[in-house]
Formats: structure tokens, sequence, C-alpha cells
């Protein structure tokens, strides 16, 4: 069974075919960081525009790459939502016409589904009942994957994505963009006890998390330093602000796994890709009697292996999208169409 997937939601144009749901047959990304590079952001419009120019060419080049054609696809999965509604709709107009033309089944595809789906093509063996924490640009989650289908959130932040946090305190630090990468090698240099950040309620009986606050002590303390003409140490600042933010997530994953009796903890979204939260997370997770799951980097940021893989577990649940599929700015997770 070959489930096609796609993924336009922000600014990556991804296509993969996948076999029985966990075996990755080809996997093409085309990023378009570097246009939106300029701009420290993603810009919308760019977005679209970009998929649309270059998503016929990164479907062919995944089927040439898979040895397979047209005639072997036997369903199409296609981001949905959530994400950028523009980008978004150039996915799911050419998910719908190709699984039309194909007269194969198609499925939408929740994003952030499909971040925690891509352990399941990192550990073919895996299964639920698990808890992942999915950390991205848009999101920081933890959810409770009881059985296949059925998500509950059991945390999630109260202001910014830790993703988010990474990226503003980069540009903060005069560093590129997008952050996360640069913060993590900055951070490598320096001392993450050098300054004392906040860390957001840890210490709370629930597993939402806030961001904001701890953005905002990074931000004073560099206009403090500049006020007084303090030289700043950019190592040490990425450092103790990586340090403040895995702290958290590290500590409410395990109370929260704890409390509901979960062994099995996955890793996932682009975040995961944190060396110091990786290790962190597995290090706790070894002393604490818990498996970790975490997939490689490439299955960590925004791909389309992990769409066809949560798509194709939703077809054997029975799900089929219509043609009425529509893009969706924002879906709660588990939503079925
Ligand atoms: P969402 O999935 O919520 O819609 P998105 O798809 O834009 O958002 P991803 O592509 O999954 O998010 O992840 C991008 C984020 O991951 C960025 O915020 C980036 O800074 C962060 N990131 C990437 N590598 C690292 C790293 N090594 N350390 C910390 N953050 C990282
Ligand atoms: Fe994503
Ligand atoms: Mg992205």
């Amino acid at each position: 069974w070959i489930t096609l997937g796609i993924e336009t939601s922000c600014d990556e144009t991804a296509v993969s075919l996948v076999q029985d749901g966990r075996k990755v047959l080809s996997n093409v990304i085309a990023s378009q960081i570097p246009e939106h590079r300029k701009f420290g952001g993603v810009v919308p419009e760019v977005a679209s525009r970009h998929h649309l120019e270059c998503i016929h060419q990164v479907v062919e080049e995944a089927l040439t790459k898979s040895g397979k054609t047209l005639k072997d696809i036997h369903q199409i999965a296609v981001t949905y939502g959530p994400g950028l509604v523009g980008a978004l709709l150039v996915g799911v107009a050419y998910g719908k016409a190709m699984a039309y033309a194909l007269k194969v089944p198609l499925n939408g595809v929740h994003h952030i589904e499909g971040h925690l789906q891509a352990n399941f093509i990192q550990y073919p063996e895996l299964e639920p009942p698990l808890l992942a924490l999915i950390v991205s640009g848009g999101h920081t989650h933890l959810v409770k994957m009881e059985t296949y289908g059925h998500y509950e959130i059991l945390g999630k932040t109260r202001d910014d994505a830790a993703g988010e946090a990474f990226d503003k305190i980069s540009r903060a630090l005069g560093l590129g963009y997008p952050g996360g990468p640069f913060i993590d090698e900055q951070a490598q240099k320096g001392n993450p006890e050098a300054i004392l950040f906040p860390r957001a309620l840890m210490e709370e009986d629930h597993y939402d998390f806030s961001f904001s606050g701890l953005k905002s002590a990074v931000l004073n303390y560099l206009n403090s330093c500049r006020m007084k003409n303090i030289e700043v140490s950019i190592p040490d600042v990425a450092a103790s602000f990586q340090k403040a933010v895995v702290d958290v997530l590290v500590k409410k994953t395990m109370t929260c796994a704890e409390d509901q009796g979960l062994s099995q903890i996955l890793l996932s979204g682009g975040v995961a890709a944190n060396s110091l939260l990786r290790n962190s997370l597995q290090e706790t997770c070894k002393l604490q009697g818990k498996t970790f799951y975490v997939p490689e980097m490439y299955l960590c940021t925004d791909n389309a292996a992990m769409i066809a893989c949560a798509g194709y577990h939703d077809y054997c649940l029975g799900y089929r999208s219509g043609w009425d599929l529509n893009a969706k700015a924002s879906i709660p997770i588990g939503e079925r169409r």
C-alpha cells in the first residue's frame, strides 16, 4: 500500500512516498528558508506563491526517487491544517486533484498529528499508548495518544510556542533565522548557569507552558546590559535561555507521564532537533524507567513522510476525506474530517 503525502502548511513544500505507512520510499523537501530569511520570518504571500511554483516539480522528484509511477499510488494524504491558509490551499488543491484523477482515497491530515507520527516511521514497531511532547515553531503540546485516532491534549502553551521563543531570542541576539539551530550552536560554548532566567509554571499542578515571560526576561537582561555598558556573552545568554526552556519541558513531560501512567515518551516537532532537549529528555527517561523515542532530524522538522504516515493510519481506521476538504488555519488535534 503506497501513500503519497503532501505538506505545504508553512515554508516547506514536501512530498513523500511511504509504503504501508512506515517505510519511506522517497522524501523530497523544497525549503523556502532562504526566501524568508531576509524578512526574518515567514511571509505568507511569498510562501503560497513559492509552493505553487514548485509543488509539481517536488511531486515529480518524489515519484522518480521512489522508483514508482502514478499508477502505483493507492492513497493521497495531505496536510489541511493548522498553518497558513494560502500555503495549505496549494497542497490541498493539488492533493484533491491527484486523488480525483487517480481515483484513489484522499485523507486530510492534521499537521501536528503528523509531527507526532514521525516517530512511527523512525520506530516501525512503536504502538500507542504514549505521551508525546510536540515542540515546533507554532505549537507546544503534550498529547496523550491512547490508541490510533484518539488524541488528548493534556498541556499546551498559553502564549509563545517553544520554537517561537527560540526564533525571537535569536533575533534579539543578532543571530540568524530560524533561530533554533543558532541558539543551539552558541549554547554549546556557553555556561547554562551564567544567568538565572525564570522557569514559568514549572511547579504548578497542570501541564501548560508559558514562554513569553522568559522571552521578556531575556530581552530585559539584554537591555539592561546595554544601558550599563556591560558586554553581553552571547553563548552564556543562549545557554541560559536554552536551559530554562528545556528544564520546563522535561519537568512537565515527566510529571505528566508519571501521573498518566504512561511509559512511552515521544518527542517531535522542529524543536526536537535541539541537542540539549534530546539529551536531557533521554537521560531523564532512562533514570525514571521510561522508554524514549525521538526521530532523526529530517523527520523532526516539516516533511511529508510524517503526513503520509498519519494519513495511512487514518485510512486504516476507516476515515476518508471528501472533495469538500478545505484548508483550515486552526483545527483541534484529533478532529476528523
Ligand atoms: P508548526 O509545526 O507548529 O506549524 P513549523 O512547522 O513552522 O510550526 P517546525 O518546522 O516543526 O515548525 O519547526 C521549526 C522550529 O523549530 C523553528 O522555530 C526553529 O527555530 C526550531 N528549531 C529547529 N532546530 C532547532 C534546534 N536545534 N533547537 C531549537 N529549536 C530548533
Ligand atoms: Fe511543523
Ligand atoms: Mg517550518
